[in-house]
Formats: structure tokens, C-alpha cells, sequence
């Protein structure tokens, strides 16, 4: 199945000049939702994982199927103050500022086998943010788990050393 068909580019979203992959055509498809997480979950290769890691937002869409399906557990990473309990926290830059990232303290023990999933892998700030929050919590990161990768952003250099796998390269 050619997943491109369901990828939607959206001009100047959110803000003027940027181009935006969206990916809610693939969402609503029967077909496409379901062949895209046997493909997500192909690229695990039947490794075995404790915890699927799914960052805010539309790491929410596939993270949790993915984990239901490697009978892991599914733990979110949202943006800062969203997360009720004691969390740990990271901040990286972004092209303006800075954003910060939370996990709660007790998502990952130490050892944990962790597969981390966003949809789309830009710059890799995001991700990388996401490896350090796991690794300070003692989990060990199996790989890093995409629907699509900016080839052009060159994410994947800030991803040194991990397992980082994507669908779908633009
Ligand atoms: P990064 O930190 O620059 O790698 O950006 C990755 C984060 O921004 C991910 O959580 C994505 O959901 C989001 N993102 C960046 N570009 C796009 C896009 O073109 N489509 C959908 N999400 C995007």
C-alpha cells in the first residue's frame, strides 16, 4: 500500500512558510489505519518491549495500538502542566524559544525496554527531548519508532545511536 496517498500537505500551517504533513487522511481511511500500525509494528521486528513512549499529541494515535499489540504499556509524554502527578521535566530548543516536556517520575523503571512513537520526526528536538526524559527515568530505548521523517531536517542527527525507524521519508 503506497501510505503517501494518505499523507495531506498543508502549506504555510501553522505558521507562514512551514509545510505541514497531515496525516488525518490516513487516519480515516479503514484500510490505511490499519495497514499503517501493522507496518509501525513491523518495524519493531517481535523485539521485546516493556513501554511504548507516545509524545503529545499525534503520538497518541498509533502509540497506544502499537503498545496493545507488543502487550507493552503505553505511556504519554505531554507538554508542560498537563501531567497530574510528581514528573520529571525537559526543555529543548525549538527554531524560537524553548518548549518543555513531562513525563510522570513513576511512567518508566529503571531497565524498562522502551520503544518511543511520534508521527512525524522534523528537527528532532522533540525526540530527543523525549530519549533524555526516558534515559534520566532508567529506561533503555529499543528504537525510535515513526510514521514519517523530514529527510531534510536531518532529525535523525540529533537521534545518535539509536535504532530510529520511519515509514514514510520526505
Ligand atoms: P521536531 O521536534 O522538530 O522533530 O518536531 C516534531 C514534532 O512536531 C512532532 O511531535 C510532530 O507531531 C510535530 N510536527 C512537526 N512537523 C510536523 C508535520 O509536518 N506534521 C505533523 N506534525 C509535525
Amino acid at each position: 500500500m503506497d501510505f503517501k496517498n494518505y499523507i495531506r500537505d498543508i502549506d504555510n500551517f501553522p505558521s507562514p512558510g512551514v509545510g505541514f504533513k497531515d496525516i488525518t487522511p490516513l487516519l480515516q481511511d479503514k484500510t490505511a489505519f490499519q495497514e499503517a500500525a501493522k507496518a509501525l509494528l513491523k518495524m519493531v521486528d517481535n523485539q521485546k518491549i516493556d513501554k511504548v513512549v507516545g509524545m503529545e499529541s499525534r503520538g497518541f494515535f498509533y502509540g497506544p495500538i502499537l503498545a496493545s499489540e507488543l502487550k507493552a504499556g503505553f505511556v504519554p509524554v505531554r507538554k508542560l502542566g498537563k501531567l497530574p502527578a510528581e514528573t520529571v521535566a525537559q526543555t529543548y530548543k525549538l527554531e524560537y524559544g524553548t518548549d518543555t516536556l513531562e513525563m510522570h517520575k513513576d511512567s518508566v523503571q529503571k531497565g524498562d525496554r522502551i520503544l518511543i512513537h511520534d508521527d512525524v520526526l522534523a528537527t528532532g528536538g522533540t525526540a530527543a527531548a523525549v530519549c533524555q526524559l526516558v534515559e534520566r527515568l532508567g529506561g533503555s530505548i529499543v528504537q525510535c519508532n515513526f510514521l514519517i521523517e523530514l529527510d531534510f531536517l536531518k532529525g535523525i542527527e540529533k537521534l545518535n545511536g539509536y535504532d530510529v525507524r520511519s515509514l514514510l521519508h520526505y
